[in-house]
């Protein structure tokens, strides 16, 4: 603290005379006066270089985002080279820069250049490759937060951009559009900054022990609500990467670079990763000219003799990361990881230091802007052929298209055309109804999404089920077809398929909004099956109505005749009977759910219905309770499932989640909670507090476990002390060569896929939905025997249950059959297990539903007699 009000006090000029944590007692390696900038350059005096504004020289410190910022701001305003703009603002209201560097001319003409640039990949365009034309350079800093290394170099080369002088920067910069973008996740890195500045001092300590280079919970990797940004390249659920999607559909870089840092005890890494691990619809072309613009990072590695390696451990099979996406748009898509410091750290491949990695990421994205240059033509041409190319492969494929529906929610419908419409993809609307495949489409709530456009692979590589690889290793998820993480009814198309009036117009994503309902003399009702009705019924609870949900289908009399609704319907009452609100006020509730949620909600003037043993007042309508969410938080605590839940309630559904730390939930009162989430990790350490679990659950609340906490919750909580009957182990001891070891083990893990199960839609935790079977995510081989409850499995897992994505036929066989969703009462209370993750990533809208239910449904439902 008095660190920091001694550098605002004396200002800027005095800021680089600071000399805290300078490596004055590291070895000669580090210590070498290795010059940071290139020294064969003049740099432009009248641009300040960033320690005079970031307060202390790169590598000091992490720089703190908001100087940083400053710090790009302002040269930009100082060098014709640059402009900058704000690509979007980030949960925590960070700006997200997006700099613009090229030569004066080029900026006096970027529009003209940025439109040729853009024809090169319009299949429908005569646009050719020229001479005037520069390569568009991308250089991304900053998606892992803790990589810290990779954000502070971006100052560092958007100073060389601006101060530079001379023939060579000159030629680059007439040669190249460079598209800088600083920084990716600014609030994850703000938390690893603040880390930084609490534990440095003035005197460096690179012991790996020292709190310093131990990282808190939940880390400063992931952004606001502990999200990996770099799998949402795809997904596109956050603010920052919608801005960066749509910046890169705007330049469509021929260079794509991504820095990152890798664990501590490693070298240099940087693409092409794993030859036999690049996704089907990535030509091998792309790689291979990926191997030669690598080699301008090998020649400078080379120079400086430091370790690296490619070519293994990284891949290129997620086609959501950013370095992958890029090669699915004729883009060179390259990943660097450097060994990181954190400061200074001793490793078994000596001191690293956190101004030498700064130092490395820098050389290396100059070395990535001359290989666009050098390579300028062919990348260029490379772009127009992928997407000549496409037109041939449209033609070769009999599949002609997709269609999907969600029935009964546009919204998720709508979610689904949002990601579509972000990668460029064009959505029809379909013009009569079809049956395909033996489902109906009905014109009302079905989409198309056909083979012959610009986007033909991305359509390919979002619709189609992939179960057959070269190589079963996978560095991230293996699937991630939408229509299957989305539960919607969908088939691919033959040409026969679309013959005739069948093709309606090109839409865009556009929010359901509903119109206000009819004024109601007696209540209104809506249905489970929207997306948001969850978030709806929240809005009610809170403004003190008393909905009721429907434990049986019920058709009800409208002013426009009657409606029939799904088990789970909602039913706000009117009159004493709805709660503290007046009729007038319920109504006007109704109409901003009509409109906000998308929410289509009936007027009924009657309690009588026209269905048989269903009237309003009917005992199969069950009071629903405001759930009061209580999520564990902290180390043990798996941060990608907790924060996936926090997104869900808060982001989504306009919930609130109150957080505690695992380890103090001895002195917490569970009973102001109905709910405890205990999602993915290791929970050992709640073994003590078994009793007071239980006593809870026993008392009246809801345990819901998501994978690792399903496990525990099954173990500890539900099934305690009865007899699990165990797998025969196979008692045959096997023998392998070593050199086999990774293959094998490779086999036995999940790494992400696509399973499908048998969904009981008649159990309010299957409420909503409209099929039985079901797609969910599953990256575990968590599954539980069936239960002696005949009632209480909510999902079996199917006997071939494999739908996209690898899985050894040997998991399929021991997964199948088993429960992947159990609901059981206990005590008073209720415990809900999901073996799967009803929310990764943000991505799996279909199962989204089920884990709502297990807080607005989870007393909905009675115990075996
Ligand atoms: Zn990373």
């Amino acid at each position: 603290m008095q660190l920091l009000i001694r550098i605002s006090r004396l200002g800027l000029a005095l800021a680089t005379t600071l000399t805290l944590l300078v490596a004055q007692n590291v070895t000669a390696q580090v210590s070498r006066d290795t010059p940071f900038y290139v020294d064969s350059i003049n740099y432009d005096p009248n641009i300040p270089r960033p320690e005079t504004v970031i307060g202390h020289p790169l590598g000091h410190r992490i720089a703190r985002n908001d100087l940083l910022v400053q710090y790009l701001r302002i040269i930009a305003e100082l060098t014709p080279r640059i402009t900058v703009e704000t690509m979007a603002y980030t949960h925590e209201g960070r700006p997200i820069l997006a700099l613009t560097i090229t030569s004066p001319e080029n900026h006096a003409r970027i529009d003209t250049i940025k439109a040729a640039h853009v024809a090169l990949s319009d299949p429908t365009s005569r646009q050719e490759v020229d001479n005037d034309m520069p390569i568009i350079t991308w250089l991304n800093y900053g998606v892992h937060g803790a990589e810290v290394s990779s954000t502070d170099s971006s100052m560092a080369v958007a100073y060389h951009l601006a101060a530079a002088e001379g023939d060579e920067i000159e030629a680059t910069l007439q040669q190249s559009v460079i598209i800088l973008i600083a920084v990716f996740n600014p609030d994850g890195n703000s938390r690893m900054s603040a880390w930084n500045h609490m534990h440095g001092g003035y005197v460096p300590v690179s012991n790996p022990s020292h709190r310093l280079h131990n990282t808190f919970w939940p880390g400063g990797r992931t952004n606001h609500y502990w999200f990996d940004l770099n799998r949402q390249w795809l997904i596109i659920q956050h603010p920052g990467p919608r801005g960066w999607v749509a910046k890169f559909h705007e330049w469509k870089p021929n260079i794509t670079v991504d820095y990152h840092e890798m664990g501590q005890n490693s070298t240099y890494y940087f693409h092409p990763g794993a030859p036999n691990r690049t996704f089907p619809y990535i030509p091998d072309r792309s790689m291979e000219l990926l191997d030669q613009v690598s080699d301008r990072a090998r020649s400078w590695l080379d120079s400086e003799q430091r370790l690296y390696f490619n070519e293994e451990n990284y891949d290129n099979y997620y086609i959501g990361k950013g370095s992958t996406y890029p090669h699915m748009h004729a883009s060179m898509g390259m990943l660097f990881e450097q060994a990181s410091s954190e400061g200074f750290l001793d490793t078994p491949h000596g001191v690293l230091s956190f101004r030498d990695n700064i130092r490395t990421q820098y050389r290396t994205s100059l070395e990535m802007i001359r290989a666009g240059v050098e390579m300028r033509e062919e990348l260029l041409q490379y772009q127009r052929d992928f997407s000549s190319e496409s037109f041939q492969l449209i033609d070769e494929d009999a599949i002609k298209g997709y269609i999907f529906s969600a029935p009964g929610d546009k919204a998720r419908a709508y979610h689904a055309i949002d990601i579509l419409n972000r990668h460029q993809i064009q959505v029809n609307r379909l013009e009569q109804d079809i049956t395909v495949d033996n489902i109906e489409f009905t014109a009302d709530s079905s989409y198309l999404v056909l083979a012959d456009q610009a986007q033909y692979r991305m359509v390919k590589a979002l619709f189609e089920k992939i179960t057959n690889f070269e190589d079963n290793t996978f560095y991230d998820v293996s699937a991630w077809t939408l229509p299957l993480a989305f539960d919607f009814d969908y088939a691919s198309l033959g040409s026969r398929d679309i013959r005739g009036n069948v093709v309606g117009e090109i839409i865009t994503a556009k929010f359901p909004s509903e119109s206000a309902p009819a004024r109601a003399d007696f209540a209104y009702m809506f249905s489970w099956s929207n997306y948001y009705a969850p978030k709806a019924v929240y809005r009610l609870l809170n403004a003190g109505v008393r909905p009721k949900f429907a434990n049986k289908p019920v058709t009800i009399d409208t002013a426009n005749g009657p409606v029939d609704l799904d088990r789970g319907g909602i039913l706000v009452p009117l009159g004493w009977q709805g709660g503290d609100l007046m009729d007038s006020e319920i109504h006007d509730l109704l109409s901003v759910i009509a409109r906000e949620d998308g929410i289509e909600v009936h007027a009924i003037n009657s309690g009588h219905t026209p269905s048989i043993g269903m009237d309003l007042g009917s005992p199969n309508f069950t009071n629903i309770t405001k759930p009061k969410v209580l999520l564990l938080v902290g180390n043990g605590i798996t941060a990608y499932d907790a924060g996936e839940v926090w997104h869900q309630l808060d982001a989504r559904m306009n919930m609130p989640v109150h957080m505690y730390d695992k380890r103090q939930i001895a002195s917490l009162d569970l009973t102001e909670y109905t709910h405890l989430e205990l999602v993915g990790g290791s929970h050992a350490d709640l073994t003590t507090q078994i009793d007071q679990i239980n006593g809870w659950v026993r008392s009246g609340g809801t345990l819901v476990g998501i994978r690792q906490g399903a496990q525990w919750a099954h173990d500890n909580v539900l099934y305690r002390g009865s007899n699990s009957d165990e797998q025969e182990q196979d008692n045959e001891l096997e023998r392998f060569d070593y050199s086999n070891k990774d293959g094998i083990e490779a086999e036995s893990i999940i790494g992400g896929a696509i399973f499908e199960g048998d969904l009981d839609i008649t159990h309010p935790i299957g409420y909503g939905m409209a099929n039985r079977p079901i797609a969910s995510h599953r990256n575990t081989l968590i599954a539980f025997e069936r239960p002696e409850n005949p009632w209480a499995t909510v999902i079996q897992i199917s006997d071939n249950p494999l739908l996209s994505g690898f899985a050894s036929t040997e998991n399929q066989a021991v997964l199948a059959g088993k429960a992947s969703v159990i609901a059981e009462r206990h005590g008073q209370g209720s415990v809900i297990l999901f073996s799967d993750n009803p929310n990764f990533r943000a991505y799996f809208f279909g199962t989204n539903k089920l884990f709502m239910n297990s807080l607005f449904f989870s007393k909905g439902f009675d115990r075996s007699r």
